[in-house]
């Protein structure tokens, strides 16, 4: 299954894909694709439904919204491919780095990104974002973290560099201003999705930055969901950004940079893609 959220911001409602351009509503089973509701057994709730009776509508009808409703944390895994982890002058780590983006950075997929006040270092990075599905502490072994998986969909980690890097601390400073996290356009439920050998991509202007697979993730799914919960609760809908392939504009010499104007298109096959006009702060 794969579910999504359509409407104007702050009023979308939840749906299920029945094609790749169609798509039902879902708002008389639950209210929303929320922490709350895949609590209470959402997917299995909708999968179990008989949807086939209900009007379908084109999704390019709607705007579409972050594919979860507010969630509680946006967890990220940071230097977790080994040729981006060269290209930001650093080695790659023992034990994966993690970091976290304000949650209300998930904004819809195809939404603005805004560039931040006097911002001359704002970065894109595709990755493939774990939803997860039930409350998730101390997990006991890397395989039984499957079952605290929903689904998978794609997170555009965009990244100012000069503060999450050169200026003093940590790096949530540079990933949390307000529009930093497009995700979607879509969660693949993992029932029916396998996350581990796809193409991850992003272009800038039509010229192609990344392109990778997430066979090359060093630490793999399975292992990021089971070590967080080594450290912290995570709660369903939580989203866990697994990390970002080589190509991003940090990466260039010179350095290519976002700026007003430009369109970045985010793509992960199998999930979907997505596009962002990237616009000057007002
Ligand atoms: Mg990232």
């Amino acid at each position: 299954m794969k579910f999504a959220r359509l409407g104007a911001k702050g009023q979308e409602k939840p749906a299920v894909m029945v094609s790749e351009s169609e798509a039902v509503f879902v708002d008389h089973l639950i209210s929303d694709w929320n922490r709350s509701e895949l609590e209470a057994g959402a997917i299995a709730k909708v999968g179990a439904a008989d949807l086939s009776s209900l009007p379908k509508v084109k999704v390019s009808d709607y705007r579409i919204g972050s594919p979860v409703a507010r969630p509680t944390n946006i967890i990220c895994v940071g230097l977790n491919y080994a040729k981006h982890a060269a290209e930001s002058g650093m080695t790659p780590p023992p034990e994966p780095v993690i970091f976290t983006k304000a949650p209300d950075t998930a904004i819809g997929p195809n939404d603005d990104i805004i560039i931040p006040p006097n911002s001359v270092k704002t970065d894109y990075e595709v990755e493939i974002a774990i939803v997860i599905g039930k409350k998730a502490s101390y997990i006991p072994s890397v395989e039984q973290a499957p079952s605290y998986i929903a689904g998978y969909t794609i997170s555009q980690d965009v990244s100012e560099r000069h503060w999450q890097i050169e200026r003093a601390g940590q790096w949530t400073k540079g990933k949390s201003f307000p529009t930093f996290n497009p995700c979607g356009p879509v969660v693949v439920t993992a029932d029916s999705f396998d996350p581990h050998n796809v193409r991850v991509w992003c272009t800038v202007d039509g010229e192609k930055r990344q392109d990778s697979s997430t066979s090359d993730l060093i630490f793999g799914i399975n292992h990021i969901v089971w070590y967080i919960s080594q450290f912290m609760e995570l709660h369903p809908g939580d989203i866990i950004n697994t990390g970002t392939p080589e190509g991003v504009g940090m990466g260039f010499k010179p350095e290519k940079y976002l700026r007003a104007g430009q369109t970045v298109v985010t793509g992960i096959d199998g999930i979907g893609q997505f596009t962002n006009k990237v616009v000057a702060h007002k």
